[in-house]
């Protein structure tokens, strides 16, 4: 789909649904999207190339947007979605009277689900969203299939884009079988109506209280150029061990610990806090993480090590020599203690 397209029509290019408002950011190189259903973004031209804007990055992109973000879409900060890896940029900038958050495709591809479990809970959650109240409908066009719902689904083209109606009616069958949802009536323009069951109702709840967090690591680190290898290693440690790495780089707002900042903390799995340079935020982000029971991973280069505060001495903080160093001994800290994410 081109950008021309969704700018002339209005369309949304995640949820293909008709937004509020759309148009061109103007220098940023992308579309400003206010839609109905995913709420306030921005995507980055080149997020439009073909073979980026499939329909695996379009689910998670949804699902980023529209799950536990009631706070989201009221909060100045709007996320920048970019194709690129954003290491070398600031991830937070202002525009206008809001704030754009940076964030990679290929960070928040990894909300894809990791197993059935999770593909089926985020599924449920996804369909809950589409019904106002228990005992309404939700409509999907079966077996034709309706591509503004793909996204709810989680499907895949790598199978081959020839297999998504399959996969379409295959998930609707297997959530049919498993009674979390029920053939209710036929609606109009060949919509079938279900409705999800007490069962299903159950599950979302359980799926809920048990993934409150986002699957992200925060990063709290020295923002300065010397420290680019260091944010790269982070990074890549992070997403490697199967989570969003979501960095707030603030260099240009003073220090200030905006409540953006507490905000992305609390929604995230763990946080990492590399203490080279010894700022302030990094310590009071840490010790806001800790105090909400986050798991805290403390890094800090080798000859800062002794300058360290006696107090985070105590934990068994990475002392790191280089780039390589880091990201290595990082990941495998993060697989050992939070857990690896498998794709599926
Ligand atoms: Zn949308």
């Amino acid at each position: 789909m081109g950008m021309g397209k969704c700018l002339t029509e209005g369309i949304c290019p995640i949820c293909l649904n008709k937004t509020n408002s759309i148009k061109d950011t103007n220098g940023f190189g992308g579309l400003w999207v206010e839609c109905p259903k995913c709420g306030v973004y921005v995507i980055e031209e080149s997020v439009f190339r073909p073979g980026v804007l499939g329909l695996r990055l379009r689910s998670c992109l949804y699902y980023y947007l529209t799950q536990q973000s009631e706070d989201l879409k009221e909060k100045k900060l709007i996320p920048d979605f970019q194709n690129e890896d954003v290491e070398d940029e600031n991830s937070i900038f202002k525009y206008g009277q809001r704030l754009l958050k940076t964030i990679s495709t290929k960070s928040i591809l990894q909300l894809y689900p990791k197993d059935i479990h999770e593909r089926i809970g985020m599924i449920m959650l996804n369909l809950s969203n589409e019904v106002q109240y228990i005992g309404n409908t939700f409509a999907v066009r079966k077996p034709v299939g309706d591509p503004e719902k793909y996204n709810l689904f989680f499907l895949d083209e790598g199978f081959g884009a020839e297999t998504i109606k399959e996969q379409f009616n295959g998930i609707l069958d297997f959530l049919e079988k498993q009674e979390l949802i029920k053939y209710y009536n036929n609606g109009s323009n060949g919509n079938m109506n279900y409705k999800i069951t007490p069962k299903g109702w159950e599950l979302i709840d359980e799926y809920q209280k048990s993934h409150q967090n986002l699957a992200q690591g925060f990063i709290a680190m020295w923002f300065d150029e010397s420290m680019a290898p260091a944010k790269k290693a982070i990074m890549s440690a992070v997403e490697k061990s199967g989570y969003i790495a979501q960095p707030i780089d603030m260099k240009e707002h003073n220090n200030q610990i905006v409540p953006e900042i507490f905000f992305e903390i609390k929604r995230s799995e763990f946080i990492v806090a590399d203490l080279t340079g010894n700022r302030g935020g990094v310590y009071y982000e840490a010790g806001y993480a800790e105090g909400l029971g986050k798991p805290v991973i403390l890094c800090c280069r080798a000859d800062q090590f002794d300058a360290l505060h006696f107090d985070v001495k105590q934990k068994s903080a990475i002392k790191w020599a280089n780039g390589e160093d880091l990201e290595e001994r990082l990941k495998k800290r993060i697989e050992s203690t939070i857990g690896k994410r498998q794709p599926i």
